[in-house]
């Protein structure tokens, strides 16, 4: 509009201004800014539909009666203001009609000019723009939300700052509050606007449903809530709440998700447009519900090990920074289960997750568990844990604690599996990168496999062990491939008559790059390579020649006994391809035996006592090698079908200790009543040789006999007895 002159004069005006104001279909206001109050000299019959006042009850008030408590008192200031300026403008402020019904009222400002130049009257437009309004205020107040949800994500502080934000934006007086249904199914507030949420939860809102089992999908309404709530009573009228209108919030797939409320003050109605505000509002807080469970799944997909449910190898990490950056220091664990691939092997990926499940769950429970600790899957078989400030007398514990958690057995698979743990530990602290601290714990945990302990700590060495393991494995491949393994031969002697009763096969591996490598370092690393079937296959062959051809040649020939892995053992064609190699080289089975060592890897009592009663059965017979060393004891062996005991080559060593000779005593007395034969290893002088007599053991084999020795040594030995 522009502030041009009118050709009347200021009489003749006014009623001018009026006649024309009549034609117009929206509320029109003549005000006199010539008065200090600015008072309504004349109000159109669509100014009075809009506000719901007569005329006569306008004419001489203000702007000022059309206010209430939502108009915002610097707006109304600013509205008086601006007439006093007298020059055109536009304004959006809350105003409320006759029956305190509020509405947002664009005003359009303009005051009229006469011919003397002279401003005495000013029309003002009035325009109801409240569905516009809150259609603006929803989408600010979805922005908001969105910003939270991105910096927050906390669902109650989301559902609470949208209570909130409803109860400041919107038009009306009221109270907001959001309830939800949680796991139970069960409805509780979790958001409250600026009500104590103590008064909302002890409202029973259930009632809101129209039932305890039911919920329905329209608005529900409560009349008077003094009625239902004896208890909050004071509070509810401390608030002056009368009524309350619940809009019930459903997902897409039409599970209710809870309730968005609002709580009316004193005797006010709700209009049409309150409840589709409540329509449009709810989707919002359905969003919001959906967003953060998503974001909460996503947090648990990126920190937590979606098989086993414990924390993941992410959330251990970003824990340990938090320590490091905070100057701590410590030590780092890795655990694994010695059997975690035979499991998988033998039952399946899933049991290998139950058997760390299981792990973890009893470290978990450890009594007293250091309190700054944590923890996280490290891969598919081991987990990690980070121990604060551990000095060296408590990391011992600790670790001792840890081991003992494996001494009950694992069900896994409906079956009793004992298992042993390796531990690989590192220290980490600010001087150390955290990856090279985890990387050396790892190397501690090859190590504690290499060196076949159950700890084994990271020192200086370390790695270069390592870089001998891998190029053990390295060379492994082709020593298999060009057959540089060989195979001597120990005998075994019969205690009593000094005779040979029979051999060992040991394998020997001269590589043209590493030279010789002893059994003790390539053993292991076959038997984690995958390659130890191939290892044993081929000495095994060698030992049915050698016999094949003492058989056809028609020499003495006593048995052998070939050294099998326990993870080859395990195997499922083990025994066929046993079988089916022996077979071929037509040697019957009295002269080929099977030595098994002592190994927790011998878990699968079922499985161990099928393969060795099959073996029996066809007339093989097994040997428990290295007993005493490892995990069993004769109480579960007698439940297994060996034909005999071959006692450690340690026990042997140190049998002048009174201790251990009782030990050694008790195995060969009971093994005797298991009617098992025994086997001394490892007798290195004449006085063990002794006591063993003495004790009774039957048979013995050691460097105070003969070393393992060639094929050709062992044929010369062979012929002159
Ligand atoms: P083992 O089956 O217990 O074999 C006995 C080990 O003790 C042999 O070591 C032998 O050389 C050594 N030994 C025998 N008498 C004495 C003694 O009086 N004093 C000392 N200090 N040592 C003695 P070796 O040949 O180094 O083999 C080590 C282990 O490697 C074997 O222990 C066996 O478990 C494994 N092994 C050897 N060959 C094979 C094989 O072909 N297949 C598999 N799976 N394992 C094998
Ligand atoms: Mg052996
Ligand atoms: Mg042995």
């Amino acid at each position: 509009m522009y502030n041009t002159k009118m050709p009347l004069s200021k009489d003749e005006l006014l009623p001018f201004l009026c006649n024309i104001s009549e034609q117009f279909h929206i509320g029109i206001a003549i005000i006199n800014i010539e008065k200090n109050d600015f008072p309504f000299v004349y109000v159109n019959q669509a100014f009075t539909t809009l506000t719901g006042y007569l005329q006569n009850e306008l004419i001489g008030k203000n702007f000022e009666s059309l206010t209430g408590v939502k108009t915002c008192l610097e707006q109304n200031e600013e509205l008086f203001f601006n007439f006093s300026k007298k020059s055109s403008f536009e304004k959006n402020i809350i105003h409320y009609q006759k029956d305190g019904t509020a509405f947002w009222n664009h005003v359009t400002f303009q005051p009229i000019i006469d011919r003397d130049g002279i401003a005495t009257y000013a029309i003002i437009h009035c325009k109801d723009i409240t569905d516009q309004m809150l259609n603006k205020m929803l989408s600010k107040l979805e922005h908001e939300v969105y910003i939270e949800l991105e910096e927050n994500g906390e669902l109650k502080n989301i559902l609470q700052l949208i209570t909130e934000k409803v109860e400041k934006y919107y038009i009306r007086d009221i109270f907001c509050a959001i309830h939800v249904v949680n796991q139970e199914r069960n409805l509780v507030a979790i958001a409250s606007g600026s009500l104590p949420l103590s008064l909302i939860k002890a409202m029973n809102h259930l009632e809101i449903g129209g039932s305890t089992a039911g919920y329905n999908e329209s608005v529900v309404y409560i009349n008077d809530l003094s009625i239902k709530n004896n208890k909050s009573n004071k509070l509810i009228k401390k608030y002056k709440l009368s009524s309350c209108w619940s809009k019930p919030i459903f997902t897409n797939e039409k599970r209710l998700l809870g309730y968005f409320s609002i709580y009316i003050k004193g005797e006010m109605q709700l209009r049409q447009a309150d409840i589709d505000f409540l329509k449009k509002l709810s989707p919002i807080v359905a969003l919001s519900m959906k967003y953060v469970k998503q974001k909460q799944e996503l947090k648990r997909l990126a920190f937590y090990d979606i098989s086993t449910g414990m924390p993941n190898y992410n959330n251990f990490y970003t824990s340990l920074v938090m320590w490091v950056d905070e100057k701590v220091n410590g030590a780092i664990l890795l655990l694994q289960p010695n059997e975690y691939s035979s499991i998988v092997d033998l039952y399946g990926r899933k049991f290998g997750d139950e058997l760390i499940g299981q792990l973890v769950h009893r470290f978990l429970a450890i009594e007293d568990l250091h309190e700054e600790i944590i923890y996280g899957r490290f891969s598919t078989s081991s987990f990690i844990i980070g121990v604060k400030q551990a000095d060296e007398e408590s990391l011992k514990q600790f670790i001792n604690q840890i081991i003992q958690i494996t001494s009950v057995p694992f069900t896994i698979a409906d079956r009793e599996i004992f298992i042993t743990l390796k531990i690989g530990v590192s220290h980490f602290n600010e001087c150390l990168s955290l990856d090279e601290s985890i990387r050396r714990a790892d190397t501690a945990l090859t190590k504690s496999r290499l060196q076949n302990s159950v700890v084994a700590y990271f020192e200086a060495g370390t790695d270069e062990l390592i870089q001998r393991e891998l190029n053990i494995l390295n060379q492994l491949q082709f020593g298999i491939k060009n057959e540089e393994f060989t195979v001597h031969l120990q005998p075994k002697i019969n205690l009593a008559t000094d005779e040979i009763e029979g051999f060992e096969a040991l394998a020997r591996w001269h590589s043209p790059v590493l030279g010789h490598v002893s059994p003790a370092e390539f053993i292991p690393i076959a038997e984690k390579s995958g390659k130890i079937n191939e290892v044993d296959n081929l000495i095994l062959r060698k030992v049915l020649k050698f016999q094949n051809i003492r058989i056809s040649k028609g020499l003495k020939i006593v048995p052998i006994a070939v050294n099998i892995s326990p993870v080859h053992f395990y195997s499922e064609t083990f025994v066929n391809d046993f079988l089916s190699l022996v077979q071929k080289y037509h040697i019957p089975p009295n002269y080929i035996k099977i030595e098994v060592t002592e190994s927790v890897e011998l878990f699968d009592f079922v499985k161990a006592k099928e393969i060795l009663l099959q073996l029996k059965k066809l007339g093989y017979e097994s040997s428990i090698d290295d007993f005493g060393v490892g995990f069993s004891s004769l109480s579960y062996l007698q439940q297994l079908p060996f034909s005999e005991i071959k006692i450690d080559r340690s026990f042997i060593n140190d049998i002048n200790n009174s201790d251990m000779h009782a030990v050694v005593q008790t195995i060969v007395q009971l093994a005797e009543k298991l009617r098992m034969h025994v086997v001394a290893e490892g007798i290195e002088t004449s006085e063990q040789y002794s006591i063993l007599q003495k004790i009774g053991c039957k048979s013995g084999q050691g460097f105070y006999f003969h070393k393992p020795m060639p094929l050709v040594e062992a044929e010369n030995l062979l012929n002159t007895i």
